[in-house]
């Protein structure tokens, strides 16, 4: 037993080692799994623990940082992508940069829907093409098919007056051209008879009366002429009447003639045929002067003015375009075709055009509109422009020896550059002293009026230009603002009342924005795109016509290919810098070519992506991220996003509002 006790120990003790090592063995696999199932869990919730981590530590190391780093930067308003660490200019437009607190959002620009950045790269890619908007002289054109018409106001019925039995008939079929004053038809009517009696009688008293007392012959005089006036009321011409006079017999047959020399398009009796009072015989028409109705859509219906020349061409001729003008437009518009009656009024002394025959019409207007420069508007004299109207300068230069002059309009002289306020024209810079009438002299009665005046216009983009009569400044083309009080010294209200209706230019009532500068030359009513130095003939189109002095009104355009119609609205993509794009929502009138003409959202010189556009909107939409390739040239500071393919406009309200104050 004895030596069995150490035997058991021994025993115990090596199958204790044993289970220890077991369990250790379990234990470091144990831990293994565990330290496993810990990555996977933190691998799994890392963005997680990240964002937990900066809740909680975040804010304390901004706070440290915060007292070291300043709290503004600067950024510019108009380029609200530029943003600085410290004050200084715009390296786009030079405009000193404006403070705000750091990391402040800044509204785009009103009007400005989204703004896009691209890469170089990708501008590349996508051809993109920026070209400036500008003011361009833009003609409307409109081509409207038609049908040739009759001149209502042309034609002739020949109507019998008397009833009784068609006896000869000189005119025997429809067609038939026939002279004003041409036999048409010979009737037997004894009715004819029994009225041209009492006038045969009347004129054998007269004859009798001649040769006694002035009293009978007098009386006698005024019986023929009340018998003449019954006859002609009842249908005579006045030479059947001399016929009647000169033979002194008035017979049973009476003899109908054309009125005017045209084409016999009815026709309604025959030989034998008796014929009541007031039946149509004959209807004659002049196909010299004929109608053209012309079905003009309705989207075109700005275009159309009374009195405005249309080209018409026909199948049948068609190497020739004639001209007509309009003289009518429907007060209504068809239903079913969507489309204005137009008719045209068209010279056919060659005949060649026939009623019934279809033809095209086109229309041409400038959309910025057109006057013709007549006489009545140039017989004005005297005409000083603004600038050079107010005192100091008359006062410092009393021999002036440089002016400046109209070359449409010689009476429009200044003592400063500018435009002519007639026309538009620069003014064309003369040396020597100005034609002697002009009137440098009224300073004297300006400063009565100056006192009594108690209400004013101004520019306010020039504050020279002030009238005591509203309307636009001759310079700028603004409104005049309305202000109360007395006019400043040295303007030179007094000379502008007496010749305001010159000095300013007329208001226009529904001026939109987009009206430009007026172009000045000679062309024919039909072609004014075609404006010419010189007058003359119109060589557009063979056309013939002599030219007249015209102002075309130009128009801002900007090129279809930069206009993205989403249906909804039309979008320009505007260049800010180079890759860095604003849509702006434009509004447009009828596309003229390849133009559209701005009525609002672009000024003349906006950069807008002509070629690319379809590629930028593309960009700007389909894919944010896309700008994350861009450099960020323009955004060195730290706390500038780096993504900002597109930032929401700024409030739908505001945009309204701009709207708003545009009507
Ligand atoms: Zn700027
Ligand atoms: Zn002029
Ligand atoms: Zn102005
Ligand atoms: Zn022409
Ligand atoms: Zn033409």
């Amino acid at each position: 037993m004895n030596s069995g006790q150490p035997n058991t120990q021994t025993q115990n003790k090596k199958s204790w080692q044993r289970l220890l090592f077991t369990l250790r063995v379990i234990e470091v696999r144990l831990r293994f799994v565990a330290i496993l199932i810990i990555l996977g869990l933190a691998i799994g919730y890392w963005d997680y623990i990240e964002n937990w981590y900066e809740h909680r530590l975040a804010p304390r190391k901004a706070a440290l940082s915060s007292a070291s780093q300043p709290s503004e930067e600067w950024f510019c308003p108009m380029h609200t992508f530029i943003v600085r660490s410290e004050p200084g200019k715009c390296p786009i437009c030079g405009m000193p940069l404006t403070k705000r607190a750091k990391g402040e959002k800044t509204p785009l620009p009103p009007g400005t829907l989204a703004r896009v950045q691209i890469s170089p790269e990708r501008i590349l890619q996508a051809g993109v093409r920026v070209v400036p908007v500008t003011y361009r002289t833009l003609i409307d054109e409109t081509r409207a098919a038609g049908t040739i018409e009759i001149d209502e106001e042309s034609l002739a019925r020949i109507t019998a007056w008397f009833p009784g039995r068609i006896e000869d008939q000189f005119v025997k079929f429809v067609g038939a051209s026939v002279q004003k004053g041409e036999p048409l038809v010979t009737i037997y009517s004894p009715k004819f008879l029994a009225a041209t009696q009492e006038f045969v009688h009347a004129l054998e008293q007269l004859r009798a009366a001649s040769s006694g007392p002035s009293q009978e012959a007098e009386r006698a005089r005024r019986v023929v002429e009340y018998a003449r006036q019954r006859l002609l009321l009842s249908g005579f011409e006045p030479d059947q009447l001399a016929e009647i006079e000169r033979t002194g017999t008035a017979g049973d047959r009476v003899t109908y003639r054309a009125k005017i020399s045209g084409i016999v398009i009815e026709r309604n009796a025959l030989p034998g045929d008796y014929v009541a009072e007031g039946q149509t015989l004959f209807v004659v028409a002049d196909l010299q002067r004929l109608w053209v109705q012309l079905a003009i859509p309705e989207s075109q219906l700005s275009l159309l003015r009374l009195g405005m020349p249309v080209e018409i061409t026909s199948a049948a001729f068609p190497n020739q375009i004639f001209y007509g003008e309009v003289q009518f437009v429907s007060p209504t518009v068809d239903p079913a075709t969507r489309t204005v009656r137009a008719r045209v009024v068209l010279s056919n002394s060659e005949l060649k055009l026939k009623p019934g025959m279809f033809v095209t019409g086109t229309l041409r207007w400038p959309v910025g509109g057109m006057e013709e420069i007549t006489q009545e508007t140039t017989g004005v004299t005297h005409v000083l422009h603004g600038p050079a109207q107010t005192t100091s300068t008359v006062v410092a230069q009393p021999h002036p020896s440089v002016y400046y002059q109209c070359d449409m309009h010689p009476e429009v002289v200044s003592l400063q550059p500018g435009d002519c306020p007639k026309c538009g024209m620069h003014l064309t810079r003369r040396e020597g002293v100005p034609p002697a009438s002009l009137d440098f002299g009224t300073t004297g009665s300006q400063t009565s009026l100056k006192a009594t005046a108690s209400v004013y216009y101004q520019c306010d983009m020039c504050p020279d230009v002030i009238s005591l009569q509203p309307g636009d400044c001759p310079k700028c083309g603004m409104h005049l603002t309305r202000r109360e009080g007395i006019p400043p010294a040295g303007s030179d209200a007094g000379t502008t009342t007496s010749k305001s209706e010159v000095a300013l230019v007329p208001h226009h009532h529904g001026a939109s924005a987009g009206e430009g500068p007026w172009e000045i030359g000679y062309a024919c009513a039909m072609h004014p795109g075609d404006l010419r130095q010189q007058p003359g003939i119109c060589q557009v189109c063979s056309c013939g016509m002599p030219t007249k002095l015209w102002r075309v009104r130009k128009v801002l355009a900007v090129p279809e290919l930069a206009v993205i119609d989403t249906g909804l609205r039309k979008i320009v993509y505007v260049e800010q810098a180079e890759g860095v794009y604003d849509a702006r929502e434009i509004k447009v009138g009828n596309r003229v070519g390849a133009f559209y003409p701005v009525i609002e959202g672009l000024r003349e010189g906006d950069r807008v992506a002509a070629e690319g556009a379809f590629l930028i909107d593309a960009e700007s939409r389909l894919n944010p991220s896309a700008s994350a390739l861009y450099s960020a040239q323009y955004s060195k500071s730290e706390n500038e996003p780096e993504r900002r393919a597109i930032e929401s406009s700024p409030s739908e309200q505001s945009h309204q509002e701009d709207h708003a104050h545009h009507h």
